[in-house]
């Protein structure tokens, strides 16, 4: 009797310690951490070439499945399912849902995925999220609205384009370099481009490009001559007088340097380089509408040096340095009034490298015009001025050898020839006239 019931009690503690260890292993081991879900970009347009990226973790017990699909309309449809294996804590993949022949449209992406848990009878904690994309496959169509683009190689021209549906960026590539187009009203845009100085009209074609917020691109080109130009070759001596005064002026950026040649080097080359980018970025600071009208006005004085011109520099009458001198060099009196070569807004007013003392004026569109190598500056940032208007006076600072205006014209940051600009004719034909015809 005693020993039965000893027995009983034996078994009713082994038992219990059994549910005990059992219960708490299973609580051990049905952690309720659910996996965490994310994707990249998590909502918006969806194009032909747009990926989606997901990251999945389960830092406690491991990824087990996931499902990817597309729901719409009550309707679902398996973009991707994966059943993993153990230790997956943590896992990166993409799809391109334009690749698995979605229509377009309004779609939901729902992620579904479990962990290794044995929560919910050993199924695992379930996560699901849900995010909302419009499928758009559709590649935007351009119809333009100018017919003749007639171009001088460094000269400028204006093209006028409707877009079939909203775009997140427009303009003309030409090789490497791109021109935005500003958009005048709904799906129209007007763009004022270049056809770069060292670019070659036999090989490098204008192109009109849009990209529509699902990322889809379109390349349309247009009816368009360029008319080959050849520019002036001059030869510069660099006299040890100018190294002697105007070296002392750079210096500062080149502590290391200390030969006045090597500096002059340094100056001509990386500064040159670093003001031209700075220009690019300047010429990003525009107003989408025209400030500007009729002609640009020339600086009195005599043109000392033109557009484009190849310049080769000799030391000791040894060539040392090759560039192309990318404005109209004008000179009349030392510290003549500056004046601006039609109204815009100030957009830069400071010291800029090569160029000494400047200005630049925003006309629109893209286009601006630098005032280099002043003596004083009488316009700052900001600054709304009036054709005609006093900006400041001539000088030789920066790298001039004496004093003159270096007067440029820069669309979206390209230096064009200025000579297009002064002429009345020119602007009507070429820019002023297609601006107002479209305008109505
Ligand atoms: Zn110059």
């Amino acid at each position: 009797m005693n020993s039965s019931h000893k027995g009983k009690k034996f078994l009713i503690i082994f038992v219990l310690l059994l549910a005990v260890g059992l219960g708490g292993t299973y609580f051990y081991f049905a952690e309720t951490e659910m996996p965490a879900i994310q994707v990249s970009p998590d909502k918006g347009y969806v194009g032909q070439k747009s990926p989606l990226a997901f990251s999945l973790t389960d830092k406690k017990s491991g990824l087990s499945k996931v499902r990817v699909e597309a729901v719409r309309q009550e309707t679902s449809r398996t973009l991707l399912f994966r059943d993993f294996g153990q230790g997956v804590y943590e896992w990166r993949s993409q799809i391109q849902p334009g690749e698995k022949g979605l229509e377009d449209g309004e779609f939901v992406l729902r992620i579904i995925a479990r962990d290794r848990s044995w929560k919910n009878l050993f199924k695992g904690n379930k996560a699901v999220r849900e995010f909302r994309f419009v499928m758009d496959t559709q590649v935007p169509q351009v119809n333009l609205e100018t017919f003749r683009h007639n171009l001088n190689q460094g000269g400028a021209a204006l093209v006028g384009f409707r877009t079939s549906e909203p775009v997140q960026k427009a303009g003309v590539t030409i090789g490497d370099y791109f021109y935005p187009a500003y958009r005048e009203s709904d799906k129209h845009y007007l763009c004022l481009f270049a056809f770069p100085y060292n670019l070659d009209p036999g090989q490098d074609e204008p192109l009109v490009q849009v990209v529509d917020r699902a990322g889809n691109v379109k390349k349309s080109g247009f009816n368009y001559h360029v008319n080959t130009r050849a520019f002036e070759q001059t030869v510069i001596n660099i006299p040890d007088r100018f190294l002697q005064t105007k070296m002392s002026h750079f210096q500062d950026l080149y502590p290391n340097v200390t030969d006045k040649l090597e500096l002059f080097l340094k100056v001509n080359q990386d500064l040159r380089r670093a003001n031209r980018k700075r220009l690019t970025e300047i010429g990003l600071e525009t107003s989408p509408k025209p400030l500007w009208s009729g002609r640009f006005l020339r600086q009195k004085g005599a043109r000392k040096s033109g557009f484009a011109s190849r310049r080769t520099y000799l030391y000791q009458g040894q060539e040392i340095d090759r560039q192309t001198h990318l404005g109209v060099d004008i000179a009349s009196l030392a510290r003549a009034s500056v004046m601006a070569a039609n109204s815009g807004r100030v957009v830069f007013s400071d010291w800029l490298g090569i160029y000494g003392q400047a200005v630049i004026i925003d006309h629109g569109l893209g286009l601006q015009t630098l005032y280099a190598h002043l003596s004083e500056r009488r316009s700052g940032k900001g600054d709304l001025v009036e054709k005609g208007e006093i900006i400041g006076r001539t000088g030789a600072t920066g790298l001039a050898g004496g004093d003159h205006l270096h007067f440029a014209v820069l669309v979206s940051g390209l230096p064009v020839n200025p000579v297009e600009w002064w002429d009345q004719n020119w602007v009507e034909n070429n820019i002023a006239r297609k601006i107002r015809r479209l305008k109505k």
